[in-house]
């Protein structure tokens, strides 16, 4: 019998989880079925708990659930603890443990296919929502010389700073008291990509040698990498590898396999 995995989430349709896992289970030769799954906006812990009964091993679980699968875990490993999110849940003999694998696969992303090392270097998050606050702490494990949030209402910069401080160098501030600094890697955690707009950012933020990440995916080059390109970031990315790593690190927490991530990241680069 394969084993039974899906993403839950509200809208659904357009999730490429389906496809990625797919691609690892017959990269790894692993038995299992993955679906998505369309869960209420009221109802995410009852779908949860229906397909669980149904038989299945484990889910992801995308927006706007992410904070709901955090409550309902009934152990949660450091990193969701201090995301405050999950987005990977393994149902087990005791009950549901809960991960968020989301920072590891930034991580993965920037530093084994971009080749980016973020050791001593200096780091801007921009935004200060789930998406900052659950790449944090994975961020902070590689030793930046210093982690900035910057944030449009500072008063959620401040909390994370708060949060994070114990955990490595971390300031906070809002965007036009960016202006004099520089960065090695500045990424973007804001939503403002879905909107298309561009948030108004002081000049020369970008070191030399800087790398510029939009956490965003799927809709070609966002405002903030045109802007980045522009300032001259000597590269540029967008978030469809930390898509593909945070499913290969969920693929990991179940089966214990890790998946090649790269010919995956390439299959969905190309036009369909
Ligand atoms: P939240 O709603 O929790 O936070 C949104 C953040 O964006 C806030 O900091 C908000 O600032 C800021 N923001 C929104 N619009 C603007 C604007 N016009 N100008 C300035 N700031 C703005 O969202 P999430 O943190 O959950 O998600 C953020 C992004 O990360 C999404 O685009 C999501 O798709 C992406 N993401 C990508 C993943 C991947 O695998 N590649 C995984 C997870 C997330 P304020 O507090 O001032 O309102």
């Amino acid at each position: 019998m394969p084993h039974l995995y899906a993403v839950i989430g509200n809208p659904i349709e357009h999730s490429k989880s389906p496809r990625i896992h797919a691609a690892f289970a017959r990269e790894t030769g692993q038995d299992i079925v993955y679906e998505r799954i369309l869960a209420p906006l009221d109802g995410f812990a009852d779908t949860v708990n229906a397909f669980r009964h149904s038989g299945g091993a484990g889910a992801n679980v995308t927006v706007p659930f992410k904070e709901q699968a955090f409550a309902l875990a009934d152990q949660l490993s450091e990193r969701a603890r201090l995301a405050g999110a999950a987005n990977t849940l393994k149902f087990t003999g005791t009950g549901i443990e809960g991960d968020n694998t989301d920072g590891a696969g930034l991580v993965a992303d920037i530093t084994r296919n971009l080749g980016f090392r973020i050791a001593h270097k200096r780091l801007l998050i921009m935004g200060a929502g789930g998406a900052a606050r659950g790449v944090a702490l994975p961020l902070l494990a590689e030793h930046p010389a210093q982690l900035t949030f910057a944030n449009r209402s500072i008063d959620k910069a401040l909390l994370l700073q708060q949060q994070f401080t114990p955990y490595g160098a971390v300031a906070a501030c809002d965007y036009p008291a960016l202006n004099g600094l520089q960065f090695d890697l500045i990424i973007n955690a804001t939503s403002a990509s879905l909107t298309g707009d561009a948030i108004p950012l002081p000049p020369n933020l970008y070191a030399h040698g800087s790398l510029a990440y939009d956490m965003m995916y799927g809709i070609g080059e966002t405002a903030f990498l045109a802007h980045a390109r522009s300032e001259g970031a000597t590269q540029c990315a967008d978030g469809l590898g930390m898509l593909v790593e945070q499913a290969a690190e969920a693929f990991f927490v179940w089966r214990k396999v890790r998946p090649a991530t790269a010919p995956v990241i390439a299959m969905l680069r190309k036009p369909t």
